[in-house]
């Protein structure tokens, strides 16, 4: 019985961490710098705050300064804008990320917009997502969750050129960028959304394949074309009796079924989840290089 390659992005992230780990030694003992990421945690999300936690360990883990400032639920979009002004005008600080969900009382995109350009790792900001879906106009920022996506395919040798990609999912933080950037790469794109009439006859013609739609076990096998790539980007907590934690994360994608039929597959977790880490800090190390105008050769 054929089985999938096991995309492991557990392995690439630590990979890519090691080498952001070297080039920040680097810097630092060629210019005394160190990348510092400011996290703005608001309200007493679980999922919010290990996803935090996870992101300072990381920092810790390659050499980057983290500041965080953690607000409760009840705080107000001004206080919340004010902490990112700071944070704007502190230049040992070169990349800020805001948590989202933000609560439901402040406007989301308000508070996005006031993380400068300059600094928006998670390149959430409008003119960075205005300028990736431009063309030849690159953004300051990509995305971390969709740019890890890409940066798994890049380093498992699976050719995007010329080939057909179905992105199911058109958030703004993941699916909508994941097109982009397929696109960026020569791909031809199909978006499936929630309105999108059978899904899997269109899924079927992807040689490339991005679940993120946050829909526990949605593609089927029979979703599947025969030998096709699939990132299943989704983390949905679905009831495990038999997890001491009374759930399991389980993707977008069902993985039984799925690695009989495809070529490659990412699981979840340790899939696409450590590498939107690993993007995150890279964007960060970037974000420093340019601010001191550091280019080291190798
Ligand atoms: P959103 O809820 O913002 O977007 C979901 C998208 O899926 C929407 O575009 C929606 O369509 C579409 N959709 C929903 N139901 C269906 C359906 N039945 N058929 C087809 N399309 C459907 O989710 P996110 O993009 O933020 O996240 C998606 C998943 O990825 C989640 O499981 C999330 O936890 C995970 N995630 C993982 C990350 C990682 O690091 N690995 C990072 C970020 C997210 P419509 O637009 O029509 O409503």
């Amino acid at each position: 019985e054929a089985s999938a390659k096991v995309i492991d992005g557990k392995k690439v992230a630590k990979e890519i961490r090691d080498e952001i780990a070297t080039e920040i030694s680097k810097m630092k003992d060629a210019i005394g710098v160190v990348p510092g990421l400011a996290v703005i945690l608001v309200g007493d999300r679980k999922d919010s705050a290990t996803y935090v936690r996870n992101k300072k360990k990381a920092c810790e883990s390659v050499g980057i300064n983290s500041y965080e400032v953690r607000l409760g639920e009840d705080s107000t979009e001004q206080e919340v804008i004010k902490h990112i002004s700071c944070f704007n005008n502190d230049p040992s600080v070169h990349g800020i990320l805001v948590q989202l969900p933000l609560p439901s009382h402040m406007n989301e995109q308000n508070v996005v917009d006031a993380v400068c350009i300059e600094k928006d790792v998670d390149g959430f900001n409008p003119l960075n997502s205005g300028r990736l879906a431009m063309r030849g106009i690159e953004p300051l920022f990509v995305p971390c969750t969709p740019k890890g996506c890409i940066e798994l395919l890049r380093r498992y040798g699976v050719e995007i050129k010329g080939k057909r990609a179905v992105v199911l999912g058109r958030s703004n933080i993941v699916g909508r960028p994941a097109a982009a950037l397929l696109d960026g790469e020569d791909a031809t794109v199909t978006v499936v959304h929630s309105r999108t009439q059978n899904p899997e006859e269109i899924t079927r013609e992807a040689d490339i394949l991005i679940a993120a739609v946050g829909r526990p076990n949605m593609v089927r096998g029979s979703w599947i074309k025969p030998g096709a790539v699939v990132i299943d980007v989704g983390i949905n907590a679905v009831e495990d009796a038999k997890n001491p934690r009374g759930y399991r994360l389980v993707g977008d994608v069902c993985y039984e079924e799925a690695s009989k039929i495809a070529s490659a597959i990412t699981p979840v977790p340790g899939g696409v989840g450590p590498m939107t880490i690993a993007m995150l800090l890279s964007n960060t190390l970037v974000s420093a290089k340019r601010a001191h105008h550091f280019i080291h050769s190798s």
